[in-house]
């Protein structure tokens, strides 16, 4: 049985005050139903770890180096990450592919080093609305998962994340049916390459404007386990009511 997952991407956005907003969220879920995963910049990291220990809230990074160490100035290592109390970080998000130019073979490079050390990898796959006008939306996913994900993945240490580049901060959604496809398609994926055990223990999220008035919908789409959401992650009051619709 796969355990949801809400998980908050804040991007960019947080100073030191808004440490008290995942005070809050921890506050208002002492026992959350679903895990709950918080991904502040990396500033926060250590602060938001420390506020967090011992409640039902995890932190994560957004990124991270190839390497653990070494000559790389102002890259931030999965070791480091994990050091400063992260237990997971996002991968391969579009806008770390559009803005870094990452590669889904850049990605898989990232996620092996962090499943190595230790983290949890929440990988982001997704088509933008030319590639769904114009191809297949799946083969571009398939061919996103094959390259983005290493093989040294498990249910334990890997978490797929469909985001439609087009649905990101735009307040468009795909339609129930549109991520039930994708959804479907990224299991049997995953249950043709890791084997029906590994592949079924894989959770999927959708990402993409999620928010509370639309939450309980999506959450009901067959392997749907959970969101990764941005703009309505930055405050307890937003997030609170997607925590509560899983
Ligand atoms: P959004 O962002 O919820 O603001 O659309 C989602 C994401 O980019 O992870």
């Amino acid at each position: 049985m796969r355990r949801k997952l809400a998980a908050g991407n804040w991007k960019m956005n947080g100073m030191k005050a808004s440490l008290a907003e995942i005070e809050a969220l921890a506050k208002a879920h002492p026992d959350p139903a679903c895990d709950l995963l918080i991904c502040p910049p990396a500033t926060l990291i250590a602060a938001a770890a420390e506020i967090c220990q011992g409640t039902g809230v995890k932190i994560g990074g957004q990124t991270c180096h190839d390497r653990l160490a070494g000559a790389h100035t102002g890259d931030i290592s999965a070791t480091m990450l994990k050091d400063a109390g992260a237990s997971a970080v996002i991968l391969g998000h579009s806008e770390r592919r559009e803005d870094h130019e990452e590669s889904s073979e850049d990605v898989r490079m990232l996620a092996k080093t962090a499943q190595s050390a230790g983290l949890m990898t929440v990988v982001c796959v997704g088509e933008s609305l030319f590639q769904r006008q114009s191809t297949n939306t799946l083969d571009i996913i398939g061919a996103q998962l094959s390259l983005s994900i290493p093989d040294s993945s498990t249910g334990e240490n890997l978490i797929v994340a469909y985001e439609p580049i087009w649905a990101i901060g735009s307040g468009l959604t795909p339609t129930k049916d549109e991520i039930g496809e994708v959804h479907d398609f990224m299991r049997a994926r995953l249950e043709h390459r890791f084997g029906y055990g590994v592949g079924k223990s894989v959770r999927l999220l959708y990402g993409g404007s999620v928010k509370g008035s639309n939450a309980e919908e999506i959450f009901s789409i067959s392997n749907v386990d959970g969101a990764l959401v941005g703009g309505a992650s930055l405050t307890a009051e937003d997030f609170g009511p997607i925590v509560s619709a899983l």
